[in-house]
């Protein structure tokens, strides 16, 4: 390879830099770091003061210092129970001695050589009768002779790499900081003044050297609203774009309305009530809707999905209801015809086995051969269709599709939603209204970032009288109490669900727990008792099976691994029991916990344990006493930070931008600017700068 070297641009190759070789190159590389606008925005994830030093005998446990010792020892361990490498040191100085551990950087036992003299970093921990430093950055205690007033201010911290220190890494900055006047702004103006923002260039100088603690927290301000609002950006960008299309306009059929509302066996609750009529005010505007509709399990998500449907059938319109597997579909279908029925609307279901047709003559469900289900759809015949996938076949066409709703449209992926709206285009050159619902709640900062090119409705209470599920963290001394409670409820006539922990990210190990567990209920515990197990090894056809034989209670318990979903109304159980249940976030075992109390019996959700530490028991409390969604959502957000939401895969932001995605203020800023320039310059005609890095924006997945 034959390194070009330029010279005096953002965009050149850093091995125009000094001191970068074809080593450095790429190390650089590996890093994601090609040229010097890479380099400038490669940035610190913490800045420690080294200034401050400690002797090892004055140090006190939860501690921030510097300590200046020699490394005596340095070796790696593994740790196979949780795939880790640690690397542990002693390090001495003339007071005493301190071990120091790092986790899974297994080339520092590399980068640090013994019986050299470092500056570590970092804070102490109190762990097995010893304190130890955990995680510090380090500086060779050389280098600070040479450039000691570096060390009076912050220095950034970077994540590097084998061979690379990070004080190279440094001294590449500084040099790559030389060009950084070439920066141009992309902001508007505007922006920057009703934010209060510091220039680009001055942010990343002080990202980088932070001038002072002031400047560090200004420079953050700057970098995680430029993050935050190219994100928003894109979003309304896109949203901009989708309300170019045409739809249907649904006229809201009040006296209809108020007709199914009043036939409902109960009414419905003030959020289930907003939720309808932000839908239907939607559906009456000749650009498409696309909403979602946000509520806990039970909370009544398909009735409002249903009206909005018999109001578009009113109005001669089609609408499909997409579930995500066929037994949901059917569940759908059921809730659908009910009203439908009373209310005279076509309706049918097609999944890749089933089809059936609502007789509004007979007001009876009918079997139909799948050909004349689609003929029948063809010509406008039927109103309302439910399904699954089988509804977006090629071969599925459409008189008039309006509205389309779909259930937990997470799991179709994005291929498919996005073909599901394409293909209505095609055939009628009228874009269909989008309502997608989730029963995830997500808390409010977040689904502003995730979904922002979403409306979205939020149904917060469930509907009067439901009961509430108990929930209990169970100790490992109250095991036995528990089984004996579970086979009472048994012999009741109930049934139980049990989740098993999440071992790693395998479904091979997942499945082996799994099966542990259910050798030890099956063997052990309940011998005479019929238990299932479900993983993720399993066909399709199998899982079917064994739902269905859970459903009509063939079998008293269920093991699961935690990664299916089971995604079936089973009213009959009333305890969901959770393994390892400090392993999940509140949300998840809030997930878990809704699939029991379905039905009319008091229903519980056991929480067991085997190390019940303060902090994990504190976290599992908050789920005993709280049964709202959001909340639970909320208190995840606070205490394990916005990872849980984003997946895992990389989410794009940067750590810091990550952090603020708790900052209801700064994302509402962020949105709120994106929104006002988009309606003011849809095209970006007055800041081609900020137009052309739009251009580049890669779209993130939240999945
Ligand atoms: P989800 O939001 O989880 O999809 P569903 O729509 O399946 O919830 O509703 C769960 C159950 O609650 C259904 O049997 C439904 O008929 C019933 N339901 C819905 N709304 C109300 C209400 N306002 N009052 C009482 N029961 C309701
Ligand atoms: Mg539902």
């Amino acid at each position: 390879m034959i390194l070009k070297k330029e010279k005096n641009s953002l965009n050149s190759q850093i091995n125009c830099l000094k001191g970068v070789g074809f080593k450095y190159y790429n190390l650089l590389f590996s890093l994601g770091i090609e040229t010097i606008r890479d380099l400038l925005f490669y940035f610190p994830f913490r800045w420690d003061n080294f200034s401050n030093v400690k002797k090892i005998a004055q140090i006190k446990p939860n501690e921030k210092i510097t300590i200046l010792g020699q490394i005596v020892e340095i070796k790696n361990i593994r740790s196979f129970y949780k795939k880790l490498t640690i690397t542990e040191a002693l390090v001495k100085d003339e007071t005493g001695n301190l071990k120091v551990v790092w986790f899974n950087q297994p080339f520092l036992t590399q980068n640090l050589i013994k019986g050299a003299k470092y500056r570590l970093n970092g804070k102490i921990k109190y762990s097995k009768n010893q304190l130890i430093l955990q995680s510090p950055s380090y500086e060779k205690a050389k280098s600070f002779q040479a450039k000691n007033s570096d060390f009076d201010q912050l220095i950034p911290i970077y994540s590097i790499t084998k061979g690379l220190t990070p004080k190279m890494l440094r001294y590449l900055i500084r040099q790559a900081l030389e060009y950084i006047d070439q920066l141009n702004e992309y902001l508007p103006k505007e922006i920057i003044k009703n934010q209060k923002l510091i220039s680009n260039v001055e942010a990343i100088k002080n990202i980088h050297f932070p001038q002072n603690f002031e400047m560090l927290k200004k420079a953050k301000k700057r970098l995680v609203f430029d993050e935050l609002f190219i994100f928003q950006l894109n979003y309304q960008l896109k949203k901009y774009s989708f309300r170019k299309n045409k739809s249907p306009k649904i006229s809201k059929k009040i006296p209809y309305i108020k007709k199914i509302l009043k036939n409902l066996p109960f009414s419905l609750t003030n959020d289930q009530k907003i939720a309808i009529w932000e839908i239907i005010n939607d559906l009456e505007k000749n650009s498409p809707m696309n909403r979602l509709l946000e509520g806990d399990v039970g909370s009544g998500k398909t009735i409002v999905a249903t009206i909005c449907a018999l109001n578009t059938a009113q109005n001669n319109y089609q609408s499909v209801l997409m579930a995500p597997t066929e037994i949901l579909a059917k569940q759908h279908f059921e809730q659908v015809t009910k009203l439908a029925k009373k209310h005279q609307s076509a309706c049918a279901i097609l999944t890749r086995s089933l089809t059936k047709i609502l007789n509004s003559k007979t007001g009876k469900i009918e079997k139909i051969k799948k050909d004349q289900l689609k003929k029948l759809i063809k010509k406008g015949g039927i109103k309302i269709i439910v399904g699954t996938h089988s509804i977006i076949q090629k071969d599925v066409e459409f008189k008039n599709l309006a509205l389309n709703i779909i259930d937990e449209q997470h799991r179709f992926g994005v291929m498919q939603r996005s073909f599901l709206t394409q293909k209505s285009q095609g055939n009628q050159k009228s874009t269909p209204h989008l309502l997608s619902m989730t029963a995830t709640p997500i808390p409010r900062t977040l689904s502003l970032t995730i979904f922002g090119d979403l409306d979205i409705s939020i149904i917060n209470q469930l509907p009067k009288g439901r009961k509430k599920i108990i929930t209990k963290i169970i100790p490992p001394d109250k095991r036995t109490d528990a089984y004996e409670f579970i086979r009472n409820q048994i012999e009741k006539g109930r049934q139980v669900f049990v989740i098993c922990p999440l071992i790693e990210e395998s479904e091979v190990l997942n499945t082996k727990a799994a099966e542990k567990e259910y050798e030890k209920l099956n063997k052990q515990i309940f011998p005479d008792l019929k238990i299932g197990l479900l993983h993720g090894k399993l066909k399709p056809k199998e899982k079917e099976k064994l739902m269905r034989n859970f459903s009509k209670n063939k079998i008293s318990i269920l093991v699961s691994t935690s990664v299916v979903e089971v995604g079936v109304d089973v009213p009959n159980a009333s305890i969901m029991m959770i393994e390892g249940a400090e392993r999940f976030g509140l949300s998840q075992l809030h997930q878990f916990r809704g699939r029991v109390g379905r039905g009319k019996y008091q229903s519980y959700c056991f929480l067991f344990t085997e190390s019940p530490s303060s902090k994990t028991a504190q976290r599992l409390k908050y789920l005993e006493k709280t049964q709202n969604g959001f909340k639970l959502a909320q208190k995840d957000l606070d205490l394990r930070g916005p990872g849980e939401f984003l997946g895992h895969k990389q989410s794009g932001f940067s750590f810091f931008a990550i952090a603020s995605l708790k900052d209801i203020n700064l994302i509402k800023a962020s949105r709120q600017e994106a929104q006002n320039l988009v309606e003011k310059d849809p095209d970006l005609k007055t800041c081609p700068i900020l137009k052309k890095k739009m251009e580049k924006f890669k779209d993130v997945h939240f999945e």
